[in-house]
């Protein structure tokens, strides 16, 4: 199993991600290929339906900025939609 999640500095893993329904099912589906919709809406609906950290993942994903992949059932380009309205 891959853990992908890590704190600011790379090395330490959040401790949220143990029960994380992606660390679970494994795979590639939440960094999808870029004009990959299908791949992409699997992963955000796994995430809304059967993670247990979703909101977790959400703040870690937000918090640290994340450009890529998909976070708490959302891509990482919805994510940084969402901070800049949050700024404005
Ligand atoms: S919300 Fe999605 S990306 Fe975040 S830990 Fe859960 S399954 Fe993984």
């Amino acid at each position: 199993m891959t853990i992908r999640v890590y704190t600011e500095d790379n090395l330490t893993p959040e401790t949220w991600i143990q029960d994380a329904a992606c660390a679970q099912i494994g795979g590639d589906a939440w960094f999808p290929e870029p004009k990959d919709e299908a791949t992409a809406n699997h992963a955000k609906r796994i995430c809304k339906t059967a993670c247990p950290v979703r909101e977790q993942c959400l703040e870690y994903a937000l918090r640290t900025r994340q450009r890529d992949g998909v976070w708490g059932g959302y891509t990482a380009k919805s994510l940084q939609a969402i901070r800049r309205r949050s700024a404005a």
